[in-house]
């Protein structure tokens, strides 16, 4: 373990900032206190290394309490998938060479083939890209892009989804994958998104969601936008535009890109997907997100509704007992009042009838 690793930046003078994690205040990146070894990085051994089979079968589901990947590969695909298709489409439209790296069990690999890309995966498991070919017949390759015999200006976009935080030397890897593209290529990064301005201490108090990107086993570099920025400015590609992410409590999704990039309308999207069966299924898995989020907007706008309807109504029921106890209380004092009054007339009373019995002698 070496406990003072460098930033990927280059500077060795890190500050503390939480138990597990530096910062580097030269360029504003997370950088994890103990280093873990140089063979947890690639997967040989797919029954003992780190990202080997045991990583998806328990490791994320126990430490994580993520679903199973036999779940993730069917609940996925209606789900983060359908957000990654949207901005994909948006900035690149079908035919086009594609390669996630990481792509997990496959399902968004398979998306982008039926949307008619050109679409790849690589993934580190021998294990995982079996079950990817498997699950969803999709071209894979194995281990790190490093070590892939592809052609350099030879692909439109790659894909990072939950990648650059796990790498042991982001610099070098994106490097790689900047020389894989063409040159009009570019790429979609989706990592956690370190906010800065926030101490570690405030976002305990806060209980604040970025705290679960602390995986100390595992997330190695976590950027800010600010480091996002330099690093690929450092690499020749200075334009980045942040998309909404679908986690966006923790994470940023970013569009990557040497050059100044025009955004497709969803319109032309749907045209290029309407021109064969595979892509009228990839627009009707569309259509039907978009509507489940519309009614979950919906939903919470009448939920909030209600619960606003709720309080006035409580608010109301606090004013009418506030009412009752004022009318309770002043009529407590007519009837004090009255008795008073009651008592005063009787003692007149006795008294002029004391007084005239008196007169009479
Ligand atoms: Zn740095």
């Amino acid at each position: 373990m070496n406990s003072t690793h460098p930033c990927w930046c280059g500077q060795t003078d890190l500050t503390d900032f939480s138990p597990e994690y530096f910062c580097c205040e030269n360029c504003q990146t997370l950088v994890l206190k103990n280093w873990p070894p140089a063979e947890r990085f690639d997967v040989i051994d797919d029954a003992s290394d780190f990202y080997g089979r045991s990583y998806y079968e328990s490791h994320v589901t126990e430490n994580y309490g993520l679903p199973s990947l036999a779940k993730r590969a069917r609940n996925d695909l209606n789900e983060r998938c359908m957000h990654w298709m949207r901005t994909v489409l948006k900035y690149c439209l079908p035919p086009a060479r594609t390669l996630e790296l990481g792509c997990g069990h496959g399902g968004f690999v398979a998306l982008m083939c039926w949307a008619g890309f050109d679409a790849a995966g690589l993934e580190l498991s021998p294990w995982l890209v079996e079950y990817a070919k498997s699950a969803f017949g999709v071209p894979m390759l194995t281990g790190t892009i490093e070590k892939q015999n592809l052609e350099p200006d030879s692909l439109d976009l790659v894909l990072h989804f939950d990648v650059l935080e796990h790498l042991p030397d982001p610099r070098t890897t994106m490097q790689r994958c900047m020389e894989l593209l063409k040159p009009d290529g570019f790429m979609i990064v989706q990592t956690p998104c370190f906010p800065l301005g926030r101490t570690y201490e405030e976002m305990v108090r806060n209980k604040d969601r970025f705290l679960e990107q602390f995986k100390p086993a595992e997330h190695l570099y976590i950027f800010s936008r600010q480091s996002l920025v330099r690093l690929f400015s450092e690499l020749g590609a200075p334009f980045l535009y942040f998309e909404p992410a679908i986690f966006n409590d923790y994470d940023m999704f970013t569009i990557v890109s040497a050059h100044e990039l025009s955004p497709h309308t969803e319109q032309e999207g749907t045209e290029v997907l309407l021109r064969h069966p595979e892509g009228r299924i990839v627009q009707a898995l569309l259509d039907a997100n978009a509507q489940h989020k519309e009614l979950v907007r919906r939903y919470e706008e009448i939920d909030a509704d209600r619960e606003a309807r709720l309080q006035a109504l409580r608010q109301a029921g606090a004013r009418i007992e506030e009412i009752e106890a004022d009318r309770e209380a002043r009529l407590q004092k007519l009837l004090k009042m009255d008795a008073l009054y009651k008592a005063m007339e009787e003692r007149l009373a006795s008294k002029s009838a004391a007084d005239g019995s008196g007169a009479a002698r």
